[in-house]
């Protein structure tokens, strides 16, 4: 049974993971696109965090060792640009790869 394009229902070539060749439709989102999606939406959700202020979170009430409390709020700032920076990367790397497959689609 072979798979067919959603779009245009052009018969897909096994290689064709990611764009039809007839139509040049994404077929698919790389997995890690998601993953730098998720990890986009923790940043800001960690900005509001921060905004609203880390020490508030009730970090050293105990929940952690106090320690690691201390230190998740110092690095507060880090902790906000390493997910939304990791994320972004990683969805710009599924862009490009997609981008890729489409060149080289277009180009045969
Ligand atoms: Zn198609």
């Amino acid at each position: 049974m072979a798979r067919r394009c959603p779009e245009c229902y052009a018969e897909l070539p096994e290689d064709a993971v990611y764009v039809c060749p007839t139509c040049h439709y994404t077929l698919r989102t790389p997995t890690f696109a998601k993953v730098g999606l998720v990890l986009m939406v923790i940043g800001v959700g960690l900005l509001a965090v921060f905004v609203y202020g880390p020490e508030k979170l009730g970090l050293e009430s105990g929940i952690m060792p106090t320690d690691l409390a201390r230190l998740t709020i110092a690095n507060f700032p880090l902790l906000v640009v390493g997910a939304f920076g990791l994320g972004s990367l990683l969805v710009v790397a599924a862009a490009l790869k997609v981008r890729g497959e489409q060149a080289r689609v277009a180009a045969a």
